[in-house]
């Protein structure tokens, strides 16, 4: 039997004013996958990680985390429930440090709790490493580093990854993403938006394509590596 639901999209719709950036959309995910969420620019992806942290209402439709309605909870509580969010852009908190930046992903708990900074610090030993340099001065994959492990701190079941990616060296990003199947294989259930098909799809269970606020395709990663329509939009081939 397949996993339960941790998350269930139903007939999502979000806009912007008139814009209409969500069409309806189904998803689900499952405990312990990583899905992947691809799209080309301005389809919907971050406002579809955004509506599932309580960053914008839904104008209809329904979002469950664990079977229960979370649309209309605030994003503050959101992370109460246990879900962690690493946006895009990373928006660490320049003006802090690197510690003090995990101690704002801890807020859910009061305190931080140790067990969870050494877990990020394993994770990431370069966070370690650069615990009290202001996070401003860090490399782009060293914010990225702490945007997810920030998200960490708040022990989600569920984390949301926008564009872990952007802007990073490949080398980098190989890192980025072996880290991620870390952190899937320790037990959090991952939801990835990335422009970087390909490597999003090597790590993934399975795949949604969103096309200007509509689900058009969703399939098992393998099958859509394999797809010539993925291949040919998404995986750069001619
Ligand atoms: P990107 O990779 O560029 O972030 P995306 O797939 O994440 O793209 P969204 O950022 O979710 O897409 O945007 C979906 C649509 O909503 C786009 O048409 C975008 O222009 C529009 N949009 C996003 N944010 C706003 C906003 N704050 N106000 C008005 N329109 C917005």
């Amino acid at each position: 039997a397949p996993a339960p639901a941790i998350l269930e999209l139903a007939d999502l719709h979000v806009s912007y004013g008139a814009i209409s950036a969500l069409r309806g959309i189904d998803m689900v995910v499952r405990e312990g996958e990583v899905v992947a969420l691809l799209g080309a620019n301005g389809a919907g992806k971050t406002t579809t990680l955004r509506t599932v942290s309580g960053l914008h209402r839904p104008t209809a439709g329904e979002v469950r985390f664990c079977g229960e309605r979370i649309d209309g909870v605030s994003s503050h509580a959101v992370v109460g429930l246990g879900i962690g969010h690493s946006p895009e852009g990373r928006r660490v908190f320049a003006d802090m440090t690197v510690l003090e930046n995990l101690h704002m992903g801890a807020y859910r708990f009061k305190r931080l709790r140790q067990e969870d900074l050494e877990r990020v610090f394993t994770l990431f030993p370069r966070l370690a490493e650069r615990r009290t340099q202001q996070a401003g001065t860090l490399s782009g994959g060293e914010q990225q580093m702490l945007a997810m492990g920030r998200a960490l701190m708040g022990r989600p079941e569920l984390l949301l990854l926008d564009e872990p990616s952007m802007g990073l060296a490949p080398l980098i990003v190989a890192q980025i993403f072996e880290i991620i199947k870390e952190i899937n294989a320790q037990g959090t259930t991952v939801l990835l938006v990335e422009q970087n098909a390909a490597q999003a799809l090597k790590i993934a269970d399975r795949g949604y394509v969103l096309e200007t606020g509509r689900i058009t395709m969703h399939a098992p990663a393998r099958e859509l590596l394999d797809d010539p329509r993925i291949r040919t939009a998404y995986l750069g081939e001619t």
